[in-house]
Order: C-alpha cells, then structure tokens, then sequence
C-alpha cells in the first residue's frame, strides 16, 4: 500500500492530471496525500484559487505557501515582472534561441526543494511534478528537461536520506496526450487554470489559451472550461 505523497499543484491542467495519475493509476488514498501551491509572485495568482478549489474536490490535504517572492518578483520573466505576456505558443518558445520570456529563474528546482522538505515533514515518499515534454521541447525551459529531472531526482533521493522520490509521470508526454489521459480519468478540467492573462472565464487567445484548446480539439473533446464568446465550442466546431 503507498504511504503518503506530496502533488505539486499549481492549478493548471497539468498538475491536475498528475494529481489524478496519484489517486487513480498510483493508488493513493486522499487523505494521504498532500497538494502544495507555491506562489512566488506569479501575476496570475488566480492559479492558486484554482488549486485550492482542486484539492477541494478531489478531497486532499491542501497547503499553499508564500515561496521567496522577493527573489521571484522580478522583470527577468514575464510571469512575474511588470513586462508583459508574451504572444508566443510553445512550438515558437522551443524555436527561439535564448531564454523564454516567461521562464521565471531556477523556479522549478525551488518548487522541487520546497515540496521535498515538506515531503520528509510528512514522511511522504514521493513527491509528483507535472512537467511534460512540450515544455522541454528545444530546451524552452530547461527546468523541464529529462535532464533537469534527473539530476533533481538524485539530489531529492541522496539528500533525504532515501526517503523521498520524485514522480514525473507526464515527462514524456505532450499537452494532447495529457488531455486524453485526463479525460479517462474524469479529471475536472473545467477547475482548471491556464490562461496567462489570468482571466476567468479565459480569454482563448494567449498562447497557452490557444495550446490548451488545440490539444482538446486533437482529442476530439470540448475543453469545459468557460471562454469568452465561448471560443471552446468553435474550436469543436473547426475540426
Ligand atoms: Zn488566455
């Protein structure tokens, strides 16, 4: 039987599904696991109403913390800073060369470190991390590569006396594959939060509005989350 687990979860679909994978495919029970939501001066704060509300409904333990924002809160990237969203989609991040305007600096090794210490608190053994291979793609953020993840994986096991894992079940996965998974388990996707512009219902433009109903639309799903002009139903409609 597994013991306790730690989900990161940011509120977006991502995290989500990974938090589904632990309940359903890894067989952890809710009360023991734990979901963290780090706010680190993010600009779209609606993401941790969204994670709370989440926790609530799949019926886990919920903590959401206050993560060095000082150190965040910068104009290094565009999630944080005064600039703003960039109007790039994924395939245009991993194309261009250099940093991507919304990798917000070191940020997921400090989510990582965070949840760990939190983990052996807990005496959990494994804490889950929902990146994916769209965000590693052309190193777009580099703290989503397998590579990263390796080298997180060992200091989270050395450093922790053995005692704690991480679990990257999406690593190899792209944002279509992420939705037909979560769809087969009943994920809630209309709790969900994705919009940069941090709109609700979202505004089915920016980049990751675009990309979250493109992978729906490859699934031949209906993303239930609310849009203006409803923009869901006609990407439905365009396939
Ligand atoms: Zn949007």
């Amino acid at each position: 039987m597994p013991g306790n687990c730690v989900v990161l979860l940011s509120g977006g679909l991502d995290s989500t599904t990974c938090l589904a994978l632990a309940i359903q495919e890894h067989g952890y029970e809710p009360k023991n696991i734990t979901a963290l939501s780090l706010y680190y001066g993010q600009k779209h704060a609606v993401e941790v109403t969204a994670a709370e509300n989440i926790a609530g409904y799949y019926q886990v333990n919920f903590k959401s913390l206050e993560l060095f924002k000082d150190i965040f809160k910068s104009d290094q990237s565009s999630l944080t800073g005064s600039e703003p969203m960039p109007n790039l989609t994924y395939k245009e991040i991993a194309e261009n060369e250099g940093v991507s305007p919304t990798y917000v600096p070191f940020r997921n090794a400090n989510l990582l470190s965070t949840a760990t210490a939190l983990a052996m608190g807990l005496e959990a053994e494994v804490v889950y991390f929902g990146a994916h291979a769209e965000d590693a793609r052309g190193w777009a953020y580099p703290d989503c590569t397998p590579e990263f993840i390796g080298a997180m994986a060992n200091a989270i096991y050395v450093g922790t006396y053995h005692q704690v894992r991480l679990a990257t079940p999406l690593e190899w996965m792209m944002k279509k594959d992420i939705v037909f998974i979560g769809d087969h388990l009943h994920v809630p996707f209309e709790l969900t939060h994705s919009c940069y512009e941090g709109m609700r219902p979202a505004c089915g433009k920016c980049p990751t509005c675009i990309e979250r109903l493109e992978a729906f639309a490859v699934c031949e799903l209906m993303d239930p989350l609310p849009y203006v002009d409803d923009v869901n139903e006609s990407y439905m409609l365009r396939r």
